[in-house]
């Protein structure tokens, strides 16, 4: 069996930056010993922390009309940036919870007294699994294959899958996620409140998302979530990383 790193191999829009990075940012170099008399000491940004916003896997404009740059470039730049903001400033001192946003939500999970750390740990992590879940001109649902095998066991066919996914992604009531997982080659949906991913809650590995907080579809669909849902299944889902992620 694929070891979890493994199966999520694609992951790749956050990274922990190297140290050459972190000494490129500025954030991490320890301060120059300078002769006095020197010009004043510049002042700095607060410090990086370690996680950084890897880039999109597409370009911005790419999802649309699915999903408009206006939403991309909020949705990535404003809320996931954010979570990884935060993310690095609750990092300092809970750095033996791990050293991945993965590491740190699982760790994390559960625990009253690290409730924001979580969230942002795994809004982190999350958004990076949302992003490569998606391409432009996605959509189309393997007909062959292991995954193509699992789909028609789980679901019968292709409209059967979207069938659930729409129906799990509309049943979450208020802000959260829908999930495809595996569990031994079994395909299910599952929904997720909030930050939750069943990565940790323990109810399979992921193997697509789509995030379903107001934030993801507003702009562009307003209060019809469903027309989004439809449409991303439609178009967007990348299977390829699914079929990654499925091993
Ligand atoms: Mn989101």
């Amino acid at each position: 069996m694929p070891s979890r790193r493994d199966l999520l191999v694609g992951v790749s829009a956050f990274a922990v930056a190297s140290a050459a990075s972190s000494a490129l940012a500025g954030g991490a170099k320890p301060p120059e010993s300078k002769p006095a008399g020197d010009k004043p000491p510049e002042s700095k940004p607060p410090a990086a922390g370690p996680f950084t916003l890897a880039p999109l896997p597409w370009g911005d404009a790419d999802l649309a009309p699915v999903i408009s740059q206006n939403t991309v470039s909020f949705h990535y730049g404003k809320h996931h940036q954010g979570y990884v903001n935060k993310l690095n400033e609750l990092y300092v001192g809970n750095e033996s919870l791990g050293s991945t946003p993965e590491a740190i939500a699982t760790a994390a999970y559960g625990k009253a007294d690290k409730a924001p750390l979580y969230n942002n740990a795994a809004q982190a992590w999350n958004h990076a699994f949302y992003w490569n879940s998606m391409k432009k001109n996605g959509g189309a649902v393997p007909t062959t294959g292991k995954l193509a095998d699992a789909i028609k066991a789980g679901f019968g066919d292709a409209e059967g899958l979207k069938k659930a996914f729409k129906e799990t992604a509309l049943g979450q009531f208020g802000s959260g996620w829908a999930w495809l997982v595996n569990n031994g080659g079994k395909l299910s949906m599952v929904k997720t409140a909030n930050a939750d991913s069943p990565l940790w809650t323990g109810a399979g590995t992921p193997l697509l998302v789509i995030d379903v907080w107001e934030h993801a579809y507003y702009l562009d669909y307003q209060n019809k979530r469903s027309d989004y849902v439809a449409a991303w299944l439609d178009k967007l889902v990348n299977w390829d990383f699914a079929e990654k992620n499925f091993g």
